[in-house]
């Protein structure tokens, strides 16, 4: 008899661990490690995943439960992906099954369905008929695949008492089953049979039934197998006079699986390899060697941008496929533009397989079964599409590493460039880092000199292609602009060179960058803000729908016309929005034509994929927007970039401000002549100064690098120290306070027990966090600093288990976050 081991899907930390049941014969075959199965857990019917199928366990076999069924053919998660699973939670701190739902689609987190039969020994009374005849004969009729709880309970809502008493007595079974969300799309098809039998068919079909003899010969002109709605349609016909063919004996219906291709109404030309420039090659040779030699290496490809970094990554695929591999290309979510897509689909057309969370379930779940099922070879896709269920992978490509969203926010709180490394370990795959700003953390690494198997190669491209030249930035500080009484949005120079593009027909990319520039309202006469009486955080306010939201519980109220204290009517709505810069555009360049880019209009299902095509095909003159118009794109007629309020979130209380600042500022400056049209770039700002602003002028990555290196380094924060946040909530301060303190002055003594100096170990806080309240829990932070060598995470697991009953009883939750990254 066979046991399997299996993390059943709970997500706590006391259930946080395998438990062993019994394979029966007749699931041998199907279960294997990475399977998907149900099983009994605590008086109800859960999905788990095997993690290990022991040989000889030391348990007494008679007293396991039984798995109760394997839930696909084949299994979703490979023996690679269980392990990369028990290493994340063990890395991030989170159980095992959060671990693994993160790698499976959406559309394969299980539900528990009860489904309810008539025992075969069940008798019951005339006057029990009479009062809920309609079920019983419900449930006998379904006998066979046993009806849904749920279902029967809202279609024989007078009977729901004789239910439940039936099932407490035994006389009806309750049976649960664990479902998918979503399955495969299955068309019914009509397959007709041969000529010869359709033709002897049709002679014996009666004369009144017309309908039958006409589908017969509409399939006699149309022999191939046809969506059963289609034929309804074509010979104008309902399905049951088809079905009526079928048990003629002259056709047959089937499900037929359907892929819901997101791509299936584009044709993408047809790309070839271009002749590599001399940098590239020399670029490429390295990484072609390790696909080859199957050599686990991390290569940072420091390249400027238009310094031709995606035509390395798809020539570097190629090598891999070539070898019967495959890979996988990680790119951040808002840069996943058609663009982007298309020069992977050009290249490799349907064995390209698309991941991104603006695809419906189920057009997710179908491009992950490509993979899966060996019909795609490569991935492109957003962070998750590092758990891509490939078998035997070669390359792994992160364009853009720098960027914040490769670190998910919840829990499993992991970032996709360590689950990328640590994948192709396993694997034995070459890891590519792409970027014209890398992070320091990856730089820092790189140009260390230190040797081991994380630390990457550095490759540099110093140069655009083809000689192009990085556009000319300019940087005007608009204190200046105040002082010569320029109160308007745009300084003199962005005026000026808007007109002239306006006046040439070249386009222009406007950023507002606005994190940390929200949108909210104050008095004037008094200073008072509009808050959320949830949270401590201002109300944002939105032009459209004149209310005032609250971006992190969703509270709305409508604006105020005074001031809710106060009562004055100065009251202000503060920031500028992009609603405002397109008004503003509007009215000082009369005509112009202007795309917005920004969350409110792009959250509608392919906007975005509309605006950025509208503006390709020289529809606008300005593409207006936030962060989003930063990334990955490439027109060839933008020849001007303009910033406004470069330093917006300089302020920010988070040390890695100045980083985003200057990788954003590189960024948006490169959309600025890419092709035969020179570009410009115009920064404003009320910090010129600022090395994060003033080293974009120059393209002075190493200037800017080494400066932030420094600080960085007398401050201890990352690449020189590491950090895990702690966050602790709960509706009342007191309790969290003491609980903040138990963890503080735990893990402090764990540390002297150690011998740890402070400069090797740190606790700081507990402190309120930087978002106090939220949905009416108070929060605090504690923050743990140490050197990057030791196991801290587990000294703070340690810590957390040893509180364990205090902090459950307590009611105060605890959220980890190792390595944060956003620091708000
Ligand atoms: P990056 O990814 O570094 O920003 P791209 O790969 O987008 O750079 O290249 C910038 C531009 O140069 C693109 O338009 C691309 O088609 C072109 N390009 C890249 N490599 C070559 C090459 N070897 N020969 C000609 N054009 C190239
Ligand atoms: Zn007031
Ligand atoms: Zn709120």
């Amino acid at each position: 008899m066979t046991i399997a081991r299996v993390i059943v899907d709970v997500p706590s930390r006391e259930t946080d661990r395998p438990f062993d049941y019994s394979v029966p014969d007749s699931l041998r075959d199907w279960v294997e490690v990475g399977s998907r199965v149900a099983v009994p857990f605590a008086g109800r019917t859960l999905q788990g995943i095997v993690v290990a199928l022991p040989g000889d366990a030391e348990v007494e076999l008679s007293r396991l439960k039984a798995v109760s069924d394997v839930l696909d053919a084949v299994p979703p998660l490979s023996e690679e992906l269980v392990k990369l699973g028990e290493w994340m939670s063990r890395r991030w701190l989170c159980p095992l099954t959060v671990a693994f739902q993160a790698m499976l689609p959406a559309a394969l987190k299980g539900r528990t369905e009860k489904y309810v039969s008539v025992a075969d020994d069940a008798v019951f009374s005339d006057e029990e008929l009479a009062e809920a005849g309609a079920l019983l004969h419900a449930l006998r009729k379904d006998s066979a695949t046993q009806a849904k709880l749920s279902a029967l309970l809202t279609k024989f809502q007078g009977s729901g008492a004789h239910l439940k008493r039936w099932l407490k007595q035994g006389r009806l079974i309750e049976r649960q089953k664990v479902e998918n969300r979503l399955s495969v799309k299955t068309v019914l098809t009509v397959f007709p049979r041969d000529a010869d039998t359709l033709g002897a068919g049709k002679a014996d079909i009666p004369a009144r039934a017309r309908k039958q003899r006409e589908v017969i010969e509409w399939l006699e002109e149309h022999p191939e197998p046809i969506a059963l709605q289609e034929l309804a349609e074509a010979a104008g016909t309902t399905a049951s006079t088809i079905r009526s063919l079928e048990e003629r004996g002259l056709l047959e219906i089937r499900g037929v699986t359907e892929d819901r291709d997101p791509y299936a109404d584009r044709d993408f030309p047809v790309s070839s390899p271009l002749p590599l420039t001399p940098a590239q090659a020399t670029a490429l040779e390295p990484i072609a060697s390790a696909i080859d030699a199957k050599d686990r290496k991390v290569f940072l490809l420091h390249g400027v941008t238009g310094s031709g970094k995606t035509e390395i990554y798809l020539q570097a695929i190629q090598q891999a496929l070539s070898l019967g591999r495959e890979a996988i290309v990680l790119v951040p979510e808002i840069a996943l533009t058609p663009q982007m897509v298309e020069r992977f689909k050009s290249r490799f057309g349907a064995r390209v397989a698309v991941l991104h969370s603006r695809l419906s379930q189920g057009e997710r779940f179908d491009e992950w079964r490509k993979i899966r099922e060996g019909r795609a070879q490569v991935a492109v896709g957003a962070r998750s599409a590092v758990f891509a269920p490939f078998s035997n992978i070669g390359l792994i490509v992160i364009d853009e590493e720098h960027e914040t969203s490769y670190k998910q926010e919840e829990s499993p709180k992991y970032h996709a460039r360590d689950v990328a490394i640590e994948r192709a370990r396993l694997s034995g795959a070459a890891v590519v880092l792409g970027s014209a700003t890398p992070s320091l953390e990856t730089y820092e690494a790189a140009l260390s000199g230190r040797a081991g198997p994380d630390i990457p190669h550095y490759i540099s491209l110093p140069e655009r292609v083809a000689d192009r030249p990085l556009p000319g930035v300019t940087i005007v500080d608009m204190r200046e602009e105040l002082k010569l009484g320029n109160r308007a949005m745009f300084s003199r120079e962005l005026a000026d060179a808007l007109r002239d593009r306006l006046a040439k027909g070249e386009q222009t990319v406007l950023l507002l960058n606005r994190r940390g520039y929200a949108t909210f309202v104050m008095c004037r006469s008094c200073g008072h803000t509009v808050q959320c009486p949830h949270c401590d955080i201002s109300l944002t306010h939105h032009k459209g729908s004149g209310n005032m939201r609250c971006h992190y519980c969703g509270y709305a109220e409508t604006e105020p016309k005074t001031c809710p204290a106060c009562q004055s009517p100065h009251i202000r709505f503060f920031g500028t929005g992009t609603q405002k810069v397109e008004e503003s555009l509007a009215h000082t360049f009369p005509g112009i034509r202007v795309i917005r880019m920004d969350v409110d209009t792009t959250s509608e299902k392919g906007s975005h994929e509309k605006w950025l095509t509208e503006f390709r095909e020289r529809r606008a003159d300005v593409l207006l927007g936030t962060q989003m118009v930063a990334k990955g794109l490439d027109f060839p007629y933008v020849t001007l970039v303009g910033v406004l309020a470069a330093d917006a979130a300089l302020r920010l209380p988070d040390f890695r401000a100045a980083e985003r600042t200057f990788q954003l500022l590189t960024q948006v400056a490169g959309r600025a002549g890419r092709h035969e049209l020179p570009g410009e770039v115009i920064i404003q700002t009320y910090d010129p100064e600022h090395s994060s602003v003033a080293s974009v002028q120059g393209h002075d990555y190493a200037k800017f690098t080494e400066q932030e290196l420094f600080i960085r380094s007398q401050l201890g924060y990352p690449p020189y120290g590491r950090l895990i946040a702690l966050t602790f909530s709960h509706e009342s301060v007191p309790m969290l306070l003491s609980v903040g303190q138990r963890f503080a002055s735990g893990l402090k003594a764990k540390a002297a027990e150690l011998g740890l100096a402070s400069t090797e170990l740190d606790v700081l806080g507990p402190v309120p966090s930087p978002i106090p309240r939220l949905k009416d829990r108070y929060r605090f932070q504690c923050m743990v600093k140490y050197r990057g060598e030791l196991a801290a995470s587990a000294l703070v697991a340690g810590v957390l288990q040893g509180m364990g009953e205090a902090v459950k009883k307590s009611g105060v939750l605890t959220s980890v976050d190792v390595d944060p990254q956003m620091m708000l």
